[in-house]
């Protein structure tokens, strides 16, 4: 590996296993998560000068007024996706760096991936290609639509918050398929977990969270 995908101090592995043993005590049980946390350097993923607090449990800024995700948030997010095995196919909404993207590839078969705001895909695409994960396709576009033309999707993962969960992506959910979204307005948030039945969706309330709005429209 190289030098700057391999760390050094505060952004050698040593420090993502603290994160690890952190997430440990934050209740996080997938040790296939676990270990890809541990092996995926975040710090690649921030701007350098933030590289040293890449590990802390907090979202940073990544450019055009968005973050990237807790480390926190996007364990629990994934764990809760594939608590009922690997799946095949997933979309996600809202690629950002490609942290959470990294994160589920070596998990996932294949990945679908949808960014509004083109430099920041651009950013995301070469970090995971440095990281030789080829298993994602990636799209320039207003997730709201969702990726009809390779629907349906056995999970979906969406990191911005829409006021009310986007018909489009229901409609492109897998029977018995699993979608994870946070609703709600700036300041009043809850991560739902929708599960597509043969009766219809059922939705559970995980927990409050604080996401970036989920905006229409592509730049
Ligand atoms: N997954 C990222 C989180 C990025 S923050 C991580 O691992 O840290 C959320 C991202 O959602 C931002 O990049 C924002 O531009 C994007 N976003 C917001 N609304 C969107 C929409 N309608 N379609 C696609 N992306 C959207």
């Amino acid at each position: 590996m190289n030098v700057r995908l391999q760390g050094r101090g505060m952004t050698s592995s040593r420090t993502r296993d603290r994160m690890v043993e952190r997430l440990k005590k934050q209740g996080i049980r997938d040790d296939k998560l676990l270990d890809v946390m541990a092996s995926t350097p975040r710090h690649i993923f921030v701007d350098e000068a933030l590289e040293s607090r890449s590990y802390e449990d907090m979202a940073l800024p990544i450019g055009h007024n968005q973050t990237i995700s807790q480390p926190y948030i996007v364990a629990k997010m994934t764990e809760i996706l594939l608590e009922n095995g690997r799946l095949s196919k997933v979309l996600e909404i809202g690629t950002g760096c490609g942290y959470q993207t990294a994160i589920l590839a070596p998990l996932v078969d294949k990945i679908y991936t949808v960014e509004r705001i083109a430099p920041l895909l651009k950013k995301a695409k070469n970090n995971l290609w440095d990281l030789k994960l080829k298993n994602i396709s990636y799209q320039h576009n207003d997730g709201g639509w969702g990726w009809p033309e390779q629907a349906p999707f056995d999970g979906i993962i969406v990191a911005a918050a829409p006021e009310t969960v986007p018909e489009s992506l229901l409609a492109q959910m897998a029977m018995g398929g699993v979608m994870l979204i946070p609703v709600g307005s700036k300041n009043q948030q809850q991560l739902y977990k929708v599960t597509r039945t043969e009766s219809g969706y059922e939705n559970e309330v995980l927990e409050a969270v604080s996401f970036v709005p989920f905006l229409s429209g592509k730049n």
